[in-house]
């Protein structure tokens, strides 16, 4: 079930309907608005085999050379790997989407492997999208990167900060490709860490978006506005299935950027960050809600729907409160003092190259009075006392090696004992 998270009831709408004679129901799926047709066919839509959040370019080749032999070479990456240029659809506004300009951000990837399907499904609202838009997509533009689960490319290069200098091919593709195109609408994807919350609440922001600032004075310009009342449309829509987890990410000015060099060239264009959400560190389930909000983005601007620019600035603010795990009320002890203090955790990721599975490692955070910060997941030790592994004293920056109480990190490893006993390593 992809619907039991919230009290939301349209899974309960549509199993009535489906008990109702046939015409009725063929009634109902036509009345179907975007994300309820979604929902509804996401088992069918989802794109098997993406479950981990590495997604090396040779995993996408081989998807892409069997499902979409129409695709275009828009070039090579530094170390020679292929970065394709696909179309679908062929209306007269233009969106140009890429993911994965750092090699371990896939979530957006995978995300638009889902909105191809979509795409596919031959229902009318798959098919207006398809036909007053033609929709441009870059799956994975740093290639190398995601073969290394790196964030930068091959060379060292963040390539979101490599628009001005232009010193890797990979950037230079992407410019080459909007300045042919000149879409109306860019969307850039990312990931952003399990640390960001939505501003004033514990939630994680599962999605942050932003209409970059083309300047330092943040100016409002037509095209950015646009962008603003594209977000606001998502915003005001995903509420139904993703409320409270929605926020709207930092414009401060980065004169390196790419989304705030593009609108600065007056591109109209949008940040998305999947985020992280309760006990899904692989990402399965923000992908959907990455590749929903993406296709409201689409029917925004294919239908010209209503929405309003000011409904974005009231979208709360990312903030970085979140921590993997806290544990508050530890007791501290030397042979002078004792201290209560609180621990956080948080989760690195790192890539086995032998098994080319990714593994998580814990590491210390943060000491001290975290009364500010939240964890997803939190425990009150109650003054049950701190015992390290390999060294005496707690440090910042430290791999995890201590237990308290029940709780025990191994080297790194977070293991949780608080179930009948039975060491279980905690899954990711
Ligand atoms: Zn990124």
């Amino acid at each position: 079930m992809y619907l039991n998270f919230y009290a939301w009831d349209y899974k309960k709408k549509i199993n009535r309907l489906k008990r109702l004679k046939i015409p009725f129901k063929k009634l109902y799926l036509r009345l179907m608005n975007l994300i309820e047709f979604f929902e509804e066919n996401y088992p069918k839509i989802k794109v098997e085999g993406f479950d981990s959040k590495f997604l090396p370019h040779t995993l996408l080749k081989t998807h892409l050379d069997c499902n979409f032999s129409q695709r275009e070479l828009l070039g090579h990456s530094f170390l020679g790997n292929d970065i394709y240029l696909l179309k679908i659809g062929c209306g007269s506004k233009k969106i140009l989407v890429w993911s994965q300009m750092h090699g371990n951000e896939s979530t957006g990837t995978k995300a638009m492997l889902d909105v191809f399907e979509f795409l596919k499904l031959g229902h009318k609202i798959s098919q207006n999208l398809t036909e007053k838009l033609s929709l441009y997509f870059i799956p994975m533009l740093n290639p190398d990167g995601a073969e290394r689960y790196m964030r930068r490319n091959s060379c060292g290069i963040d390539l979101n900060r490599d628009f001005v200098k232009e010193a890797s091919v990979e950037i230079k593709l992407l410019k080459k490709a909007v300045y042919e195109l000149r879409p109306d609408f860019l969307f850039n994807l990312h990931d952003q860490r399990t640390i960001f919350n939505v501003g004033g609440t514990p939630r994680p922001a599962t999605l942050s978006l932003l209409a970059p600032s083309p300047d330092k004075s943040r100016s409002v310009t037509p095209e950015r506005k646009q962008s603003m009342e594209v977000i606001a449309y998502i915003y005001n829509r995903l509420q139904s299935i993703l409320p409270g987890h929605i926020a709207r990410f930092s414009d401060e000015f980065y004169p390196t950027s790419t989304g705030d060099n593009f609108m600065l060239e007056g591109f109209a264009n949008i940040l998305f960050e999947a985020g992280h959400y309760p006990n899904d560190y692989e990402r399965k389930h923000v992908r959907r809600f990455n590749a929903l909000a993406l296709l409201l983005a689409m029917e925004k601007i294919a239908d010209d729907k209503e929405s309003n620019a000011e409904v974005y600035v009231k979208i709360p603010e990312n903030d970085k409160k979140s921590l993997d795990v806290l544990l508050r009320n530890v007791l501290l002890k030397s042979e002078n003092a004792e201290s209560l203090i609180d621990f956080g955790i948080y989760f690195e990721e790192k890539l086995n190259q032998e098994s080319g599975q990714l593994e998580w490692f814990s590491k210390i955070e943060e000491i001290g009075d975290l009364s500010a910060y939240y964890g997803h997941l939190e425990i009150d030790m109650n003054g049950k006392e701190y015992c390290g592994h390999s060294s005496i004293l707690p440090e910042s920056g430290q791999l995890a090696d201590f237990s308290v109480g029940d709780i025990h990190f191994d080297q790194g490893r977070f293991c949780n004992k608080m179930n009948s006993g039975a060491s279980k390593t905690i899954s990711h």
